[in-house]
């Protein structure tokens, strides 16, 4: 169709988005693992939760497995990396214990969080975790400390109903990918009841889940329908479609690819919000974007709330590597 048949879009694209420090981190480190000892390198869990991201990393000979017992035994010798959401203790011991060479991706922010919970357990605090049951984060988290140390904390409700398994002082860590709002209300629902519980010496949530909140929390008044790319399994993702529907778009949708924008239900769109996770690239962005232009007369506009300079380096083992890149 030609352009003057269209009907007009404005697509509002979110900034900061996508790819953050510590996923961006975590890739490099299994490109240039693969980069200097060869294929195959074992990856612990998706290096990040994105599966464009983990198919191109198969392809150049990444092997995704999710227990180190996965590696066979004549690729004992092969490293092993471990992904950014962290891992608990027991998974490093493991893998000393079984002679294996491995890569610690954790995400340095993720690392500071455990940091922290050991801090509280070191001074006589039992732990309270803010977060979602079942993430790698969490069960990294948890398992930085003995089994009871820690009670997981989802809700405002299992914020009113905590029972100090123990009697002393309580302090908290939160997950890093929460969304800031729910998580202030637990944390204010967990303060009136303990009014003597202990905060991280800093701030749980990270830059990037709090910065591409913010962006969205911008974009998203009277936008029709708002598209965040990013995987079911990732938690920042989730977050983001919430706070887009929280702050006024009529519809928000999580997106793998372009191929899953439900065209036939979207109906007529004349503001389209735009995000991306911390673990989906920039390409599935311009996807959409071109997907939509074939459709509609696109104009974009940026909406920008801050800009990010983070950037953390390799472990020093790859660091000669990376000097090198072509
Ligand atoms: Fe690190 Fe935050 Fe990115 Fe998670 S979302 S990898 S904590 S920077």
């Amino acid at each position: 169709a030609q352009t003057q048949d269209k009907a007009k879009l404005t697509v509002r694209l979110c900034g900061p988005r996508g790819f953050c420090a510590g996923v961006d981190r975590a890739i490099q480190i299994v490109v240039l693992a693969l980069k200097k000892y060869g294929a195959p390198v074992y990856v612990r869990h998706e290096i990040v939760h994105n599966r464009y991201v983990v198919e191109g990393l198969q392809e150049r000979g990444a092997v995704f497995i999710e227990e180190l017992d996965e590696i066979p035994e004549e690729d004992r010798d092969r490293p092993v990396v471990f992904s950014a959401h962290g891992v608990p203790k027991s998974v490093p011991q493991e893998a000393a214990a079984r002679n294996l060479f491995y890569l610690d991706a954790t995400c340095p922010l993720v690392s500071k969080v455990h940091k922290q919970a050991i801090r509280h357990r070191r001074l006589g605090r039992h732990v309270l975790l803010v977060g979602h049951a079942g993430h790698p984060e969490v069960v990294g988290t948890m398992g930085q400390l003995p089994p009871g140390a820690v009670t997981l904390i989802e809700t405002v409700e299992d914020a009113r109903r905590f029972v100090p398994p123990v009697e002393g002082e309580l302090g908290y860590v939160t997950q890093t990918t929460l969304s800031v709002e729910d998580t202030a209300e637990i944390i204010h629902a967990l303060e009136q009841r303990f009014p003597t519980l202990h905060a991280p010496a800093s701030e749980s949530i990270c830059y990037a889940t709090t910065n591409r909140q913010e962006a969205v929390k911008q974009a998203a008044p009277g936008a029709d329908l708002f598209l965040v790319v990013g995987a079911p399994n990732s938690s920042n993702s989730r977050r983001l479609v919430e706070v887009a529907e929280r702050a006024g778009a009529a519809r928000a949708l999580l997106v793998q690819r372009a191929s899953e924008i439900p065209w036939e239900e979207i109906g007529e769109v004349s503001v389209l919000g735009l995000s991306a996770g911390a673990s989906a690239p920039e390409i599935i962005v311009e996807e959409i974007i071109d997907a939509f232009a074939e459709r509609y007369d696109v104009t974009v506009d940026l909406a920008v709330t801050a800009e990010e300079r983070e950037n953390f380096p390799v472990m020093r083992a790859l660091r000669d590597v990376e000097l090198t890149k072509s």
